[in-house]
Formats: C-alpha cells, structure tokens, sequence
C-alpha cells in the first residue's frame, strides 16, 4: 500500500507570519509530497514492500533510508507546530527539561546553538536516550536518531528549503521564529 501525505493538523497561513503560508505551500506541498513520491517508486520488488517507515530508517540505507526518513522526520516536524498551542514545556518534559539544561531559556540557546552549527542540510533533535535521558543531537542530511536507538522529541530542519522563502540565508532568525509554532503539548506527549 503506498505511503501518503499526512494531512496538515492546522491550514497552510495558519503559522504566519513565522512560517508562511508560501513556505508550508513549497516545504510541505513539494518537499514533503516529493519525499513520498520518490519511496513509493523505490520500495516496489524490495524487501521493503511492507515495511513500515520506522522499520526502513533502522535497517535501510541508500535512497529508501534517505526518503524513508524525510518523509518520517517531516511529518513529525510539521506535527509540532500549532497556531495556538503552549509554546512553553509542561509537567514531566518541563521537570526533564530543567533538570537536564538548568531552565527552559538554558535549553533553548542550546538547543539553537546545535541548529545553528550543524554544517549544510539537516535536523537538529531533541531525544530520550536509551538511559532515559534527554539529548541534543545533530543528524546530517535525512538523518534520524531512531538509528541510534533515540525516542525523538523535538526536530528543527535546518535544510535550506525550510526558511529561505521566509528569511533566506539567515537561519538565525529561522530559529527565532521556530520557537514561536512550537506546540508543547504535541512534543510532551512524546515524552
Ligand atoms: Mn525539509
């Protein structure tokens, strides 16, 4: 059965003017739509026909790891974001998140910092380890830390064609305005 585009929980202008309406048009319409594409043309005649995204990110390499995981990180990053929702951690994460960094402002700067330095295309993350332990972590290109053995939490795309409509070559100022679609009660359901 092939892989489908997820549907959007909120309407493409609805994240303006942090994330336009013309960047979720191109990232989530081309990019994302693209990435499906191209592993339902892949998958057919291997052993993949019936695995699960999941199951391809761990034992797949190659263009079927690479679309795989773009389809699997993209949806869970546009899954983070809301008009609405608390743009501040909550309950058990909040607790973690303080315990881990120091406060909610400490995690941030890192958490942008490791955006901000990760070299070229791909996604900073926010993880449990295996200790149960929170994590930032960076993952070049399509990269996805359910391959170390990682729970994700949190993603922010740092390829190129996430921000350069809205902000070009400035990806600081990408990450200022990331902080402001964040929905803490999605990514606290994760924890
Ligand atoms: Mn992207």
């Amino acid at each position: 059965m092939p892989f489908e585009l997820p549907k959007l929980p909120y309407a493409a202008d609805a994240l303006q003017p942090h994330i336009s309406k013309q960047t979720i048009d191109f990232h989530y319409g081309k990019h994302h739509q693209a990435y499906v594409n191209n592993l339902n043309n892949l998958i057919p005649g291997t052993r993949f026909e019936n695995a699960t995204l999941e199951q391809m990110i761990r034992e797949a390499d190659g263009g079927i790891f690479n679309n795989a995981a773009q389809v699997w990180n993209h949806t869970f990053y546009f899954e983070s974001f809301s008009p609405a929702g608390p743009r501040e951690p909550n309950d058990a994460l909040a607790t973690a998140i303080n315990e881990t960094f120091g406060s909610f402002a400490a995690f941030k700067e890192q958490f942008t910092k490791s955006a901000l330095t990760l070299f070229g295309s791909g996604w900073a993350w926010l993880v449990k380890n295996r200790e149960g332990k929170l994590e930032i972590v960076q993952e070049s290109n399509a990269g996805n830390p359910l391959k170390s053995g990682h729970t994700p939490l949190l993603t922010c795309d740092v390829w190129e064609h996430a921000y350069y409509l809205d902000y070009q070559n400035k990806r600081p100022d990408y990450l200022l305005a990331y902080w402001n679609v964040l929905d803490w009660d999605v990514i606290g359901k994760r924890f």
